[in-house]
């Protein structure tokens, strides 16, 4: 999203919170107590303000404070115990985005273009995301619209109630009704999506769980449900007094005042016993390719591959897209020339085949074979095994009978757009 656009919607809603707030203090409530001030009318709109400046204070807070970032060359403790419970295969998660580590709980946010420490989600409203550390003030945040907005009504309905039980509407003033009714097509909306959104939160806060973590959830009771996984529990349920003091520290009078969330949001405690559980979130049985667990020994990169290499044929995120397309041209070039624009070194060629499909429905260890090339699929991106080329080479050779060594052969790469594009590859090196 644009910043610009993010910088709009805030805007709105500080209008619209300004609009409830004061239009009705001022064209409702003022008018009602006869225009002047009075022990009352304090009474009345004191709480009011304060709960109002409550919620624009902690509104300020979610979007000013950096919900969390991953400090640079931050390295995953990997011999303690709980360091990184989010594995697919055994290493510590990492971003090839930020290209750094991801500490437990963090995620990659694509609006802030960055990793967030326990990320919860973003959130178009505070133009930020909402993490670790302005986690409480968005709680307070939305705490404070609901008694607001609750008060707001309540106000506005008694002075509705008290008109209602005159005979004429008492100071009739059509601005007094316009906005009235405004106040309540303003208010009652957003009192009813952010109530259901905070009741929400405050579960996911009885929980410890991020909204993230919510779904995760949702898809290992589905596994369990389907007799796939056995029960797992949740790691970082502390128990519900330790999980709200774990967002808004350890003493209960301050929780509603805005304070600095306890810890560094790298690492968080473990629920006892929890240290042998499995992995969160657990892994689908079914499409784990991962062997059983071992202590993991950080490398010194994590690009390096089996003996410290890069990986030759480590693909790019959105190879996959662009593996497909190029497929299906080759697919439709073969159509109109009757032959392969492949040469059968070429790791993409197999006889017989059209093309080679790049999912995870390929992750299987049955078809390790050097003709197919090994996928993994992870939320870190994908993992290919290199084809030795080599070996399809003579393969190829010894299949035209020829003897693999023998000769140095210069092959020349079909170009699709040459003239001779219909000319196989064996005709080709028969000719020479
Ligand atoms: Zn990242
Ligand atoms: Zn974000």
């Amino acid at each position: 999203m644009h910043p610009w656009i993010g910088r709009l919607i805030v805007n709105f809603v500080l209008c619209l919170i300004c609009f409830i707030a004061y239009s009705s203090q001022i064209f409702i409530i003022w008018p009602w107590y006869g225009r002047e001030l009075s022990i009352e009318l304090i009474t009345l709109l004191l709480p009011f303000n304060l709960l109002v400046a409550m919620l624009l204070w902690n509104y300020f807070l979610c979007i000013v404070t950096d919900p969390g970032h991953v400090p640079e060359h931050w390295k995953p403790d990997t011999h303690s115990e709980g360091y990184e419970v989010k594995k697919l295969t055994g290493a510590p998660r990492y971003c090839r985005v930020c290209e750094k580590y991801k500490p437990p709980r963090a995620h990659h946010c694509r609006s802030c273009n960055r990793c967030v420490l326990r990320m919860d989600h973003h959130c178009p409203w505070i133009n930020n995301c909402v993490g670790h550390f302005n986690y409480g003030h968005f709680l307070r945040f939305l705490f404070y619209v609901d008694l607001a907005c609750s008060y707001h009504l309540a106000m506005v309905t008694s002075r509705v109630f008290d008109t209602m039980g005159k005979r004429y509407w008492d100071e009739p003033s059509s601005i007094e009704l316009v906005f009235t009714i405004l106040n309540y097509v303003a208010c009652v909306p957003v009192l009813m999506a952010v109530g259901a959104f905070s009741l929400y939160h405050f579960y996911c806060l009885l929980g410890n769980t991020t909204t993230i973590e919510g779904w995760e959830k949702d898809k290992v009771a589905t596994m369990v449900r389907r007799g796939k996984l056995r029960e797992v529990k949740f790691p970082y349920h502390l128990g519900k007094r330790k999980n709200i003091e774990s967002v808004f520290g350890k003493n209960p009078l301050l929780w509603c005042w805005p304070t600095v969330t306890p810890g560094t949001g790298l690492k968080y405690e473990i629920a006892d016993g929890e240290e042998h559980q499995p992995v969160w979130p657990p892994r689908d049985p079914t499409h784990s390719s991962a062997g059983p667990e071992t202590e993991f020994i950080l490398p010194s990169s994590p690009w390096t591959y089996e003996n410290g290499s890069v990986n030759p044929d480590l693909k790019p995120y959105n190879s996959n897209l662009r593996n497909a397309a190029s497929s299906s041209k080759r697919r439709r070039q073969q159509h109109t020339t009757g032959s392969s624009a492949l040469p059968p070194y070429h790791p993409d060629y197999q006889a017989g085949r059209d093309t080679i499909v790049y999912s995870s429905d390929t992750d299987s260890s049955g078809e390790d074979d050097a003709t197919n090339p090994f996928i993994r699929r992870g939320s870190e991106g994908y993992e290919v095994r290199p084809v030795d080329r080599e070996d399809l080479l003579s393969q190829y050779l010894r299949e035209i009978g020829e003897e693999p060594g023998r000769y140095h052969r210069y092959i020349p790469y079909p170009d699709s757009e040459s003239d001779d594009d219909d000319i196989t590859l064996a005709q080709t090196i028969n000719k020479k």
